[in-house]
Protein backbone atom coordinates (compact mmCIF):
# COMPACT_ATOMS: atom_id res chain seq x y z
CA UNK A 1 0.00 0.00 0.00
CA UNK A 2 1.56 3.37 -1.21
CA UNK A 3 1.63 6.02 1.58
CA UNK A 4 0.78 9.00 -0.39
CA UNK A 5 -2.48 7.25 -2.18
CA UNK A 6 -3.57 7.31 1.79
CA UNK A 7 -2.69 10.58 2.41
CA UNK A 8 -4.57 12.44 -0.42
CA UNK A 9 -7.37 10.13 -2.34
CA UNK A 10 -6.73 12.30 -5.66
CA UNK A 11 -3.42 10.52 -6.81
CA UNK A 12 -4.20 11.72 -10.15
CA UNK A 13 -3.75 15.58 -9.31
CA UNK A 14 -0.22 15.02 -8.26
CA UNK A 15 0.51 13.19 -11.85
CA UNK A 16 -1.14 16.24 -13.45
CA UNK A 17 0.46 19.13 -11.14
CA UNK A 18 4.02 17.26 -12.06
CA UNK A 19 3.11 17.06 -15.26
CA UNK A 20 2.81 20.97 -15.18
CA UNK A 21 5.63 21.70 -13.42
CA UNK A 22 7.78 20.20 -15.77
CA UNK A 23 6.14 21.80 -18.70
CA UNK A 24 6.35 25.15 -17.48
CA UNK A 25 9.52 24.95 -15.98
CA UNK A 26 10.70 23.44 -19.55
CA UNK A 27 9.04 27.28 -20.62
CA UNK A 28 11.10 29.28 -18.51
CA UNK A 29 14.00 27.61 -19.33
CA UNK A 30 13.76 28.12 -23.02
CA UNK A 31 12.52 31.71 -22.64
CA UNK A 32 15.40 32.69 -20.15
CA UNK A 33 17.52 31.33 -22.88
CA UNK A 34 15.65 33.20 -25.25
CA UNK A 35 15.80 36.50 -23.22
CA UNK A 36 19.59 36.54 -23.24
CA UNK A 37 20.07 35.92 -26.56
CA UNK A 38 17.49 38.53 -27.26
CA UNK A 39 18.90 40.78 -25.09
CA UNK A 40 22.50 40.72 -26.65
CA UNK A 41 21.35 41.48 -29.65
CA UNK A 42 21.36 45.36 -29.27
CA UNK A 43 19.09 45.82 -32.60
CA UNK A 44 16.07 44.80 -31.45
CA UNK A 45 15.15 45.53 -27.49
CA UNK A 46 11.76 45.17 -27.71
CA UNK A 47 11.79 41.63 -29.25
CA UNK A 48 14.41 41.26 -25.76
CA UNK A 49 11.51 42.93 -23.57
CA UNK A 50 8.66 40.61 -25.10
CA UNK A 51 10.61 37.43 -24.11
CA UNK A 52 11.14 38.84 -20.65
CA UNK A 53 7.60 39.70 -19.72
CA UNK A 54 6.62 36.25 -21.16
CA UNK A 55 9.64 34.93 -19.05
CA UNK A 56 8.50 36.66 -16.11
CA UNK A 57 4.53 35.32 -16.21
CA UNK A 58 6.21 31.61 -17.33
CA UNK A 59 7.93 32.31 -13.97
CA UNK A 60 4.72 33.25 -11.85
CA UNK A 61 2.78 29.70 -13.60
CA UNK A 62 5.42 28.11 -11.94
CA UNK A 63 5.50 29.45 -8.76
CA UNK A 64 1.58 28.81 -8.36
CA UNK A 65 2.29 24.87 -9.54
CA UNK A 66 4.75 24.76 -6.92
CA UNK A 67 2.53 26.10 -4.51
CA UNK A 68 -0.19 23.88 -5.99
CA UNK A 69 1.93 20.81 -5.33
CA UNK A 70 2.84 22.31 -1.71
CA UNK A 71 -1.26 22.35 -0.94
CA UNK A 72 -1.56 18.80 -2.64
CA UNK A 73 1.07 17.24 -0.05
CA UNK A 74 -0.23 19.16 2.69
CA UNK A 75 -4.12 17.88 2.46
CA UNK A 76 -5.55 21.66 1.47
CA UNK A 77 -5.78 20.80 -2.33
CA UNK A 78 -9.52 21.58 -4.17
CA UNK A 79 -10.24 23.53 -0.67
CA UNK A 80 -10.86 27.46 -0.91
CA UNK A 81 -8.01 29.35 0.64
CA UNK A 82 -10.81 32.16 1.59
CA UNK A 83 -13.78 30.17 2.59
CA UNK A 84 -12.58 26.48 3.08
CA UNK A 85 -15.21 25.71 0.40
CA UNK A 86 -14.53 22.77 -1.82
CA UNK A 87 -13.32 23.48 -5.35
CA UNK A 88 -15.04 21.45 -8.28
CA UNK A 89 -13.30 18.88 -10.23
CA UNK A 90 -14.42 20.31 -13.07
CA UNK A 91 -12.76 24.01 -11.92
CA UNK A 92 -9.39 22.10 -10.87
CA UNK A 93 -9.18 20.23 -14.41
CA UNK A 94 -9.47 23.56 -16.01
CA UNK A 95 -6.75 25.10 -13.92
CA UNK A 96 -5.28 22.49 -10.97
CA UNK A 97 -3.49 25.63 -9.21
CA UNK A 98 -6.53 27.63 -8.48
CA UNK A 99 -6.83 28.64 -4.92
CA UNK A 100 -10.18 30.06 -4.59
CA UNK A 101 -13.63 28.56 -5.18
CA UNK A 102 -15.71 29.79 -8.68
CA UNK A 103 -17.52 32.06 -5.45
CA UNK A 104 -14.09 33.89 -4.41
CA UNK A 105 -12.30 33.56 -7.37
CA UNK A 106 -15.26 36.04 -9.25
CA UNK A 107 -14.98 38.39 -6.42
CA UNK A 108 -11.39 38.85 -6.77
CA UNK A 109 -11.43 38.39 -10.47
CA UNK A 110 -12.29 42.35 -11.90
CA UNK A 111 -8.64 43.73 -11.44
CA UNK A 112 -6.81 40.68 -13.16
CA UNK A 113 -9.02 40.98 -15.95
CA UNK A 114 -8.35 44.46 -16.25
CA UNK A 115 -4.84 43.51 -16.88
CA UNK A 116 -3.45 43.04 -20.64
CA UNK A 117 0.33 44.00 -19.54
CA UNK A 118 1.33 41.94 -23.15
CA UNK A 119 -0.66 44.22 -25.19
CA UNK A 120 0.57 47.32 -23.09
CA UNK A 121 4.20 46.16 -23.74
CA UNK A 122 4.18 45.15 -27.29
CA UNK A 123 3.08 48.95 -27.83
CA UNK A 124 5.53 50.87 -26.07
CA UNK A 125 7.60 52.69 -28.18
CA UNK A 126 10.92 52.17 -29.31
CA UNK A 127 11.95 55.36 -28.52
CA UNK A 128 11.98 57.29 -25.04
ZN1 LIG B 1 -14.33 30.34 -1.51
Amino acid sequence: MRREELRNRSPHWRTLLEARWRARLEEVTELSLAYHIAAEGSEDKDEARRVLHRAVVARQGLAETEEALRRLAAGDFGRCERCGAGIPATSLLAAPESRYCPRCAAASAPSRLGETPELTLGMTPSHP
